[in-house]
């Protein structure tokens, strides 16, 4: 029998973002309002909020306090790109929107799934795999830090960075990945630097491989960062979960995203144990942006995966199908040989998006 219809339409917030946001976020919603419709539960309730250059020129910062305190009382939210880079000082110095909004609700684990679409182009075809990225710490000193920043300057001609690596992070986010392993295909691999980072990233291979004893029907095994990149060069379908500290596992899951067919269809969520976010695994990619080019797969797939966080949360099978639901439609599409020009195809945003909807529509019509 199946579970309950979901009793409450959920309350998700929407930050477009800069760059392609403003494009690749309408059209996820899109495809996520066709999926609910398709599982039969009631609609999102879209909370949008403002963030990034437009919130520059109408606030006065990129993330409004208002914003902050919205998403803290909201179920989950979707996160467009920011092009923090380009906005004027004092703001470019400053954490970015994402890295404040990660500390701030402690989205400690960022996972990235990369996974070819079978009938599209993919430089290593088969790769289905998931980076697990600790999000909190590691060598991002722009985050590793309290107050302040890991990174700091005692003369114009000299630069120092901090890494941080915690045992009490390490541990949660290896209790994420092996639960995550134990979900797919058995095998986690750790990623790291031990032969020359040896306390830190040595830190992070040992708490790794001790919580393993927990879970004995994982296999493990473990390689040096710039090791594994050759590796999934070669042979990225053979892995399936990787964990690593948070800038290895930024680097290595851009490749990981081109690897299974482009970074235009690598998504991820940011979750903690309360809060959830959906972001695209790429930037804002300002060299496309305005022209109804970008591939919005990776914003819908972050928000498929942010509905299943939220399906897991509150044991809602309807929010589970309408997860499903959207997957499949982006599959179907895919296969049916509509795609973006950086997949080799020449639909546009907008027309990808719709086609997105109709196959979900029909996926549920069938
Ligand atoms: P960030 O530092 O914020 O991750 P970046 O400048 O390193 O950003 P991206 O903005 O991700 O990099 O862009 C890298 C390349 O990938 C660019 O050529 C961009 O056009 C392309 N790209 C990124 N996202 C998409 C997308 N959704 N669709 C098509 N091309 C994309």
């Amino acid at each position: 029998m199946s579970a309950p219809p979901t009793a409450r339409p959920y309350r998700l917030g929407l930050l477009e973002g800069d760059g392609i946001g403003p494009e690749i976020v309408p059209a996820a919603t899109r495809a996520v309002d066709a999926a609910m419709t398709s599982a039969g539960i009631p609609g999102v309730q879209w909370e949008p909020l403002p963030l990034g250059r437009a919130a520059i020129d109408e606030h006065g910062t990129p993330l409004p306090d208002s914003t902050l305190e919205a998403l803290d009382g909201l179920d989950a939210w979707l996160l467009g790109p920011h092009d923090s880079a380009a906005y004027p000082e004092p703001h470019r110095s400053r954490l970015n929107p994402s890295g404040t909004i990660r500390t701030r609700f402690g989205l400690y684990a960022n996972i990235r799934p990369a996974k070819a679409f079978e009938g599209a182009k993919a430089m290593v075809p088969g790769t289905d795999l998931v980076i697990v990225r600790e999000n909190t710490e590691g060598f991002y000193a722009d985050r590793n830090t309290h107050a302040g920043t890991g990174e700091l300057m005692p003369t114009p001609d000299v630069a120092i960075a901090h890494g941080i690596i915690t045992r009490a992070a390490v541990e949660r986010i290896a209790h994420a990945a092996f639960r995550l392993a134990r979900n797919r295909r058995n095998r986690l691999t750790i990623v790291h630097k031990a032969n020359v980072l040896r306390l830190t990233t040595g830190l992070f291979r040992d708490v790794c491989r001790e919580i393993s004893a927990q879970y004995p029907e994982v296999a493990v095994d473990d390689f040096h960062i710039d090791a594994m990149t050759v590796h999934l060069l070669r042979r990225a379908p053979e892995f399936d979960v990787l964990v690593t500290e948070n800038m290895f596992g930024d680097i290595l899951s851009d490749l990981t995203g081109e690897l299974a067919g482009s970074l235009g269809i690598a998504p991820s969520i940011n979750v903690s144990d309360r809060h959830g976010m959906a972001q695209a695994a790429h930037g804002s990619a300002p060299d496309i942006a305005g022209r109804d080019v970008a591939n919005p797969i990776a914003m819908m797939l972050s928000s498929a995966m942010l509905l299943d966080w939220l399906a897991d949360r509150h044991d809602d099978a309807g929010l589970r199908r309408a997860a499903a639901a959207l997957e499949s439609g982006v599959a179907r599409t895919v296969a049916a040989g509509t795609c973006t020009s950086d997949m080799g195809g020449a639909a546009g945003t907008t027309a990808f998006a719709e086609s997105v909807a109709d196959a979900i529509r029909s996926g549920a019509a069938a």
